[in-house]
């Protein structure tokens, strides 16, 4: 396999930059580009040891660098590594970039490290794609199970139901082929019993996808409300800055701002809309029909209504909006005197929050009726966790495979059957192990890495 090199660390002037040199002729390549003050050649050194020295680019100097030595197999890749640290200005990074490309090494594609490091067995396949989401985790909560997957967490439950699987389809398949010797019972009792109690671990794992997502992705939510209810009010308490337009006139928010608000553990990618009403101003009712479709659409609906005036056929309409849906009623202006039929508000939604965004009151009851609405009150970042569409199909696929399994072995069919839904189940946990994953689908999922991760 070649020798890689890339930029490691952000693409923007910092305290120091670092170029990661991963293969077979990491340690060479290196050797070319830096020269240590002992004089000692990087090939020489064990691993993690570090040597001080000057970086140079055809003879020329280019910084004054540290570069960490890392053997194979003891390294992020699994193979040697040399990372190069010399002072974090971008032309430094480049140059240093440069003289490595130009010494041996080819340019790292996006995710490639991690790629070896997955193909070099140093991680499973769930593993490597939790290191995307530490790197874009937004909330504590989201880096804590990032964190855990990390550590194995999903791979640990989801090989433990697989090697229960295959101990199962191994047991059967001895039994077809050797019918009339001992085997450990396996009664259709005992068989159901087991696929049954596997089946249920991955339910729960499958239950649980939706909080997971609210809170490592975050939750695509939109503040309704007629015009003038304190929506953009609401939009600026949250964000704690003054981005959206906070005005008396109606309809001035005519497009929707989107912001990223992150409350509590759960990461809110809010949208301010143009108020809900009846218009006939071109530019407003676009916003007014994208608000629509946008609610159509949000996993999360914040409903404003005006402490301060009764109720109008606009509210009726926001109320008819939300129906099935998660939202919270945000009864806004609580400064003020009451004129809102709260109890009619209370009868339409489970959660009623009042707040004053003028006063900024009423934020934590606000983040705590968001968190019951979504359930990532309950959200427990040390449990493991589905983290991405592509595992939550593997385990929804294999969960059927189960079903199917039990659905045969309760319909009295032949074992030959009942094996090939198991067959089924354990594929599709391998594959979201990575133990059997096809290289598309590898190479689709280090393609969406940054360079030099
Ligand atoms: P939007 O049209 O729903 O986005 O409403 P705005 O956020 O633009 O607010 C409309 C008006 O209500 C502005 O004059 C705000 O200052 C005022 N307002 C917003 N929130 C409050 C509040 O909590 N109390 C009071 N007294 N006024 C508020």
């Amino acid at each position: 396999m070649s020798t890689i090199a890339a930029i490691s660390t952000g693409q923007a002037a910092g305290g120091i930059g670092i170029v990661r040199i991963s293969g077979e002729n990491a340690l060479t390549v290196a050797d070319r580009i830096f020269k240590s003050v002992s004089g000692v050649k990087l090939d020489k050194m064990k691993g993690y040891t570090a040597a001080y020295g000057k970086a140079y680019f055809e003879n020329e100097e280019i910084d004054e660098a540290v570069a960490l030595v890392f053997r194979a197999p003891k390294s992020y890749t699994g193979e040697d590594v040399v990372e190069i640290s010399c002072h974090g200005g971008l032309l430094v990074t480049k140059q240093l970039l440069r003289a490595a490309l130009s010494s041996g090494a080819v340019a790292a594609q996006p995710g490639e490290f991690t790629k070896r490091a997955f193909l070099n067995g140093k991680m499973d396949l769930t593993s490597a794609e939790s290191v995307m989401n530490i790197i874009s985790a937004k909330s504590e909560q989201a880096k804590a199970a990032a964190l855990n997957t990390l550590d194995g967490a999903l791979y640990k439950n989801i090989s433990e139901i697989s090697n229960s699987l295959k101990k199962r389809a191994a047991q059967m398949a001895a039994w077809v082929d050797y019918p009339d010797d001992e085997i450990e019972d396996l009664s259709d009792e005992n068989l159901l019993f087991s696929l049954k109690s596997n089946g249920e671990k991955l339910k729960r794992l499958i239950s649980r996808f939706d909080v997971g997502q609210a809170v490592i992705e975050g939750v695509e939510t939109v503040i309704i409300g007629r015009p003038n209810v304190g929506k953009s009010a609401l939009m600026n308490m949250l964000t704690g800055y003054e981005k959206s337009i906070v005005t008396s006139v109606a309809g001035t928010t005519r497009d929707i701002v989107e912001e990223t608000v992150v409350l509590g553990g759960t990461v809110l990618r809010l949208a301010d809309t143009a108020g809900l009403h009846e218009t006939q101003d071109t530019v407003e009712k676009i916003g007014v029909d994208r608000t629509k479709q946008k609610t159509g659409r949000a996993s999360l609906i914040l409903a404003v209504f005006d402490f301060s005036e009764s109720l109008t056929a606009e509210d009726g309409e926001i109320i008819r909006l939300c129906e099935g849906k998660n939202a919270v009623a945000v009864i806004n202006k609580t400064d003020l005197v009451r004129k809102i039929d709260a109890d009619a508000i209370k009868n339409s939604f489970k959660n009623v929050v009042f707040i004053s965004a003028k006063q900024k009151k009423g934020m934590a009851e606000l983040e705590r009726e968001i968190e019951k609405v979504l359930g990532t009150d309950e959200f427990d970042a040390s449990a493991a966790t589905l983290m991405n569409e592509r595992q939550y199909s593997c385990c929804k696929l294999a969960y059927e495979g189960i079903c199917e399994a039990v659905r045969a072995v309760q319909a009295g069919m032949t074992r030959d059957a009942i094996s090939v839904s198991i067959d089924s189940a354990i594929e599709n946990l391998d594959i979201l192990t990575g133990e059997k994953a096809t290289q598309s689908v590898v190479n689709e999922i280090f393609s969406q890495f940054c360079v030099g991760k």
